[in-house]
């Protein structure tokens, strides 16, 4: 009948004008979010090995990780960096950790003003991951107990070299160079360094 889909569209029109708002007061009013929804990611330094698995599955080669062998065959992460400039939080890197060292969750109001500061290496991801802890309680985002920071090696969460960009005349941490140093990912440099090349 004429008329009738007016009247089923003002009679919602009406209806909802009864009904109390879905939109909340942002950035003062926040909704819950689960806590590991694909918000951002999260490297736990204290749980990797160094393995590389999450720099080969990322399709967009955003992870790079670089190693050098202990004496007792384990590895040391010397550098652990992340490219949210390239990232599309598909999370197929966190699906590939086999010690669910880098875990969904996060801050999901992740913007920043200076593109550049999207590149971000171990400290700044061992940062990122402690507020994290701290403000939840010391559980990761898949509901585990992490170690509260007395609890954790002293060597992790500590600059590993020198201050700045990886120097290779000067090696890690001041020091010489390892001899077999192992880096996996493709290392995309800030534009900055890359005009300076
Ligand atoms: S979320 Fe996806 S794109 Fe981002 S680092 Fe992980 S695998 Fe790469
Ligand atoms: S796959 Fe996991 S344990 Fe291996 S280097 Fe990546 S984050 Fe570390």
């Amino acid at each position: 009948m004429f008329g009738l889909g007016i009247a089923k569209g003002l009679l919602l029109t009406f209806r909802h004008l009864f009904r109390p708002p879905f939109t909340v007061q942002y950035p003062e009013e926040r909704r819950y979010i689960p806590e590991n929804a694909r918000t951002n990611l999260l490297w736990f330094e204290e749980r990797c090995t160094g393995c590389s698995t999450c720099a080969q599955a990322c399709p967009d080669g955003c992870i790079l990780v670089e190693t050098s062998p202990n004496p007792d065959g384990t590895l040391n992460v010397l550098r652990y960096e992340i490219d949210f400039r390239l990232c599309m939080y598909c999370a197929l890197c966190v699906e590939a950790c086999p010690y669910e060292a880098i875990q969904a969750g996060g801050p999901y109001d992740d913007a920043a003003y200076n593109f550049d500061d999207l590149y971000r290496d171990k400290h700044k991801l061992t940062e990122m991951a402690q507020e994290y802890l701290r403000t939840h309680d010391w559980t990761y985002p898949n509901g585990d107990k992490a170690p509260r920071p007395e609890e954790r090696p002293l060597h992790l969460g500590k600059p590993a070299r020198g201050q700045g960009a990886f120097d290779p005349e000067v090696g890690l941490g001041g020091g010489p160079i390892p001899l077999a140093v192992t880096v996996k990912g493709e290392r995309r440099a800030p534009a900055a360094s890359r005009a300076s090349d």
